[in-house]
């Protein structure tokens, strides 16, 4: 399914928090996870690959931390996560009526815009046969009600 937007890491998870905590609260918990995997910390007895592992988390957590740290960010951020939930709840299937479609004469057709800047088309002769309609952009269906 294409979203248009590359989906973001959960930050909050990274760093073992809630949305709903404090910047005190974040940074006590980024502070306790990066002396864990900071790399000098490491001892000496761990796998290579286990070090390439805490190394890849340590630059998680710093990003994380880079991003909830900051004010500005963390609410750019919040925003952009409040915007994708909805998206999620959105229903795939959407139930319209012919009716609320938009009657093209020129083409013979109903069509509905979708969301994402799409149309949904059925042609009058298909309006008897046909009830789930595709978006011609995204992958979006609507159930035609009759
Ligand atoms: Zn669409």
């Amino acid at each position: 399914m294409a979203f248009g937007r590359i989906t973001q890491k959960d930050w909050y998870k990274i760093l073992g928090a809630e949305p709903s905590d404090s910047l005190t609260e974040l940074k006590r918990k980024y502070q306790k996870l990066i002396l864990l995997y900071h790399p000098d910390k490491q001892s000496a007895d761990v796998s290579a690959g286990e070090v390439e592992e805490r190394v890849q988390r340590f630059i998680e957590i710093d990003q994380a931390w880079k991003i909830l740290g900051n004010e500005e960010t963390k609410k750019e951020y919040d925003l952009q996560q409040r915007e994708d939930n909805l998206t999620k709840e959105w229903p795939l299937h959407a139930q319209i009526y012919l009716e609320d479609m938009a009657w093209n004469e020129g083409e013979q057709c109903y069509t509905l815009l979708c969301r994402c800047g799409g149309n949904y088309t059925v042609s009058k002769t298909e309006t008897k046969e046909v009830s789930l309609v595709c978006c011609d952009t995204c992958s979006l269906v609507i159930e035609i009600l009759q």
